[in-house]
């Protein structure tokens, strides 16, 4: 039987049959089995930057820790786009030096995004609680972007049309919805059986984490 993968969670998983990845607060570092951790455009702390980086750095060599994120870009919040830049790349070169896959928080700046794809073509991005269009969808999966999709999927039937399952994952991120209820949307969505939707993101897991 094939567990069911969240790729992103703020909550602590107890479900055995669940993989989770974890995204830690950098301020409240908890013990579970798989994590993320990283700095997310919306709490960027000027004064905090170098330190949070360090810890992150100091994180990132544990093999619990399967990516950085997220963070990323977002037009819409307070925190000043350029410094948001400024700690994306930071982090994008942590990628970069670990080999490690990124999630990715991203409103309205996919223009930037996809420019900085292409300028490190190696690096994994995941873009995380994706909810706009399968026209962008498939756009942004041509460019090698991962996308993870959670509870929007619920009320919108057709944002997976057309969606490549091996750039798939799926997540809860901080709604209370069980992931179970997402794949069985992703499922109906994308007609195929439940089990075959459960084992190709298995092993989309394996490719992107190594683990
Ligand atoms: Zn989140």
């Amino acid at each position: 039987m094939f567990p069911f993968i969240n790729l992103h969670t703020h909550h602590k998983e107890t479900n055995n049959n669940i993989v989770s990845i974890f995204n830690q607060d950098l301020n409240n570092f908890k013990n579970v089995l798989y994590y993320s951790i990283g700095i997310h455009p919306w709490f960027i702390n000027s004064e905090q930057i170098n330190t949070d980086l360090k810890q992150i750095e100091t994180h990132i060599k544990s093999s619990q820790c399967l990516a950085i994120g997220e963070c990323g870009l977002d037009k819409v919040c307070d925190t000043n786009f350029e410094l948001q830049q400024e700690v994306f790349n930071k982090q994008i070169q942590l990628a970069k030096n670990t080999a490690k896959p990124m999630i990715i928080h991203c409103v309205k700046a996919f223009d930037k995004l996809i420019a900085l794809k292409k300028q490190h073509p190696d690096i994994i991005m995941i873009i995380h609680g994706f909810n706009k269009n399968n026209i962008l969808g498939k756009q942004l999966q041509k460019h090698g972007f991962y996308l993870s999709y959670g509870r929007h999927i619920l009320s919108n039937n057709n944002l997976l049309e057309g969606i490549n399952m091996q750039l798939l994952f799926l997540e809860t991120d901080t709604s209370d919805i069980n992931i179970q209820t997402i794949y069985t949307s992703a499922a109906k969505q994308l007609n195929v059986s439940l089990p075959a939707l459960k084992k190709e993101l298995v092993t989309n897991f394996k490719a992107v984490f190594k683990s």
